[in-house]
């Protein structure tokens, strides 16, 4: 498959190669969350860039495996974030950060603006 440049894939577009590395260390991937879902304002998840995966019932040093595994496998197109109870991976776009790295408003927002999330909010 070929995509015209400035073509924006959707995360779905990585799903077999992530499924493929959850295979070689013999867990089943389960999707828990495409568009659908609590994800904070201006996720990625809402326009189809990102997506969420069980990690419950994968030892944690398998997870960390697994997170290792993803990001070398996904390098330079998305990015893991190992959160939880899930993987957040979402699409590397040139001129954003990875999700998770504080910015300057983000390190000390003010505390009338901070939202409430539920413990099980996805961060990205
Ligand atoms: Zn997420």
């Amino acid at each position: 498959m070929t995509f015209k440049r400035g073509v924006i894939p959707s995360v779905l577009h990585y799903l077999p190669e992530i499924e493929a590395v959850y295979r070689s260390v013999n867990y089943e991937l389960l999707v828990t969350s495409l568009m659908d879902g609590n994800h904070r304002i201006g996720s990625l998840h809402y326009v189809g860039l990102a997506v969420d995966l069980r990690t419950r019932g994968i030892r944690h040093i398998d997870q960390l495996r697994l997170h290792a595994l993803l990001r070398e496998k996904l390098k330079g197109r998305c990015y893991v974030v190992l959160e939880r109870d899930h993987f957040h991976v979402e699409l590397a776009r040139p001129g954003t950060p990875a999700p998770g790295k504080p910015t300057a408003s983000a390190t000390n927002p003010p505390r009338a603006s901070r939202p409430r999330q539920a413990r099980r909010l996805c961060q990205g």
